[in-house]
């Protein structure tokens, strides 16, 4: 998989080779707010803080690579692409580019359907107060085993939208599902106020049962039960699916090892309904770059 290593040494001397770009540098030194939204430091040259890298820049294709093609990038949309990378860096025309290259992609094309969901004919359920307590739990299921494991528990907090992909065998008991609840979700977010579930009312109460057992308590939790999710898990499920699509396709014996990835794409990622990403809202900042500045130290320079 191509990293992103952004080598500093190239962008400077692409940098100093473009015209274009030395003409902005030129204003700047003269008058450090000579240019709308352009910054000189130490060297760089910044747009609205990002990293500005010369449009003939050789670094432009691996870059695109590794923020759409990789397991990071998820093969995401044309916006879900550019947002990821807009906050990291900028050159001229990169959002046409970025588009271009995200219209052309063959693994999108071959692997994207448009979504037909009715989601206007489900139900709405009411908006949580708080985020990590009132939570969705779908099952994907009827995989082509890997390793074993055959079913994906897609566990979403409603508020946040943040997901947690769980892999599962067949056949599992509401035991199993409470027990890897308790390890996945409750020892990183608590216990929930409420579990909405597409499974009947015999599994939830069930699992419930189990939780309540496992916390060597009688506590009682409002059971909150809906015959039908709201639509939120078939989004996850689908953009999981398709993600899942997109990088096993040519292993389908091994896509149990793309979760763990898959869960970090899909809470980094930016949703528009939110206009920023899980990660971000959970934890109060944005998701670790994906971008990273140094000088290559593989000797392929
Ligand atoms: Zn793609």
């Amino acid at each position: 998989m191509a990293h992103g290593l952004l080598d500093i040494d190239i962008v400077t001397r692409e940098v100093e080779k473009d015209e274009e770009l030395q003409g902005i540098i030129e204003i700047l030194k003269e008058d450090p707010d000579g240019k709308a939204n352009y910054q000189w430091k130490a060297g760089n040259l910044f747009y609205k803080g990002r990293l500005v890298l010369s449009r003939k820049s050789t670094l432009i294709p691996s870059l695109l690579h590794t923020f759409h093609d990789s397991v990071l990038g998820g093969h995401s949309g044309f916006l879900r692409t550019y947002k990821r990378m807009n906050g990291e860096i900028h050159w001229m025309g990169m959002k046409n580019d970025v588009k271009k290259y995200v219209e052309q992609c063959e693994i999108c094309q071959r692997n994207k359907t448009e979504a037909l969901t009715p989601a206007g004919l489900l139900q709405p359920l009411p908006i949580p107060n708080l985020i990590l307590e009132d939570w969705t739990m779908d099952f994907i299921e009827g995989l082509p085993k890997a390793g074993g494991y055959d079913s994906i528990m897609v566990v979403v907090d409603r508020l946040s939208k943040m997901a947690h992909f769980i892999i599962l065998k067949h056949p599992f008991s509401a035991k199993q599902v409470a027990e890897k609840f308790v390890e996945e979700i409750i020892s990183k977010h608590g216990i929930p106020n409420s579990i909405v579930t597409d499974r009947d009312k015999v599994f939830l109460s069930h699992f419930w049962k189990e939780l309540f057992t496992a916390m060597g308590t009688s506590l009682k939790r409002s059971t909150a039960f809906h015959p039908q999710t709201d639509g939120q898990t078939e989004r996850v499920n689908r953009c999981l699916e398709t993600y899942l699509r997109c990088f096993c396709n040519e292993q389908p014996t091994k896509w149990h090892r793309c979760i763990p990835w898959a869960e970090l794409w899909y809470n980094t990622t930016f949703h528009a309904s939110a206009k920023t990403t899980p990660f971000q809202i959970v934890y109060g900042r944005p998701p670790p770059p994906l971008r990273f500045e140094g000088k290559s130290d593989d000797g392929t320079k």
